[in-house]
């Protein structure tokens, strides 16, 4: 992507994250991959709802070299991971939504077989990603074997990522995945709901 559309693009998503109440205070990340090799990524310490399109920073994927802007987001080295590890990967997203975090807490799985749309929108597993410390080269690599076939992923005791082609796409499915979050935290307050059927979910993933 060309840089001023790719800078525009960050801004807009990061308010639209902040917006719908997907980010708050200065947490959360977001990068999207650019031409040459290259990614965009979000500055340390800003607010996601007032992202200044000229402090955005870009990395060179291969070498990490920072060539413009500030101080990168501390979790630079997850993203970079994505887009070495992914040539699908476009975009990678990273916050901390309320009902997602919750269950993050209790290292309560997510159930995308709960409704249609989650299976849909974020595949048959989330995989649930084993606590390590923010900001290190550690969460990379906990990540593990899942980075290649997952596109939603739950961080216990932390929070959320989700990747996809575009922006658009790892937006997106932030917001299913916090939506299925808030439906699965509420169907357990008033006893609890089963999975769709076996057959059912593989009818739908055929479907995709
Ligand atoms: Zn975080």
């Amino acid at each position: 992507m060309k840089d001023e559309k790719a800078r525009k693009e960050l801004v807009h998503y990061g308010k639209l994250l902040y917006e719908k109440g997907l980010v708050s205070g200065l947490a959360g990340n977001i990068s999207l991959r650019m031409e040459g090799g290259r990614m965009l990524i979000t500055p340390s310490g800003v607010c996601k709802g007032m992202l200044e399109a000229e402090k955005l920073v870009e990395i060179d994927i291969a070498t990490e070299e920072v060539e413009g802007g500030g101080r990168p987001s501390i979790e630079t080295p997850f993203h970079l991971a994505f887009y070495r590890g992914r040539p699908d990967v476009g975009a990678v997203v990273h916050t901390h939504p309320e009902f997602c975090t919750v269950l993050a807490l209790a290292s309560e799985r997510l159930r995308p077989a709960l409704t249609p749309e989650s299976l849909l929108y974020l595949g048959k597993e989330i995989p649930l990603i084993p606590y390590t410390t923010p900001g290190t080269e550690d969460l990379a690599r906990s990540i593990g074997e899942p980075m290649s076939w997952s596109n939603a992923y739950l961080l216990e005791k932390h929070g959320a990522i989700t990747v996809g082609r575009d922006v658009r796409e790892a937006f997106h499915r932030m917001e299913a995945m916090e939506f299925l979050a808030k439906l699965q935290y509420r169907v357990n307050l008033i006893g609890g709901a089963a999975d769709l059927p076996q057959n059912e979910v593989a009818r739908i993933m055929r479907s995709k």
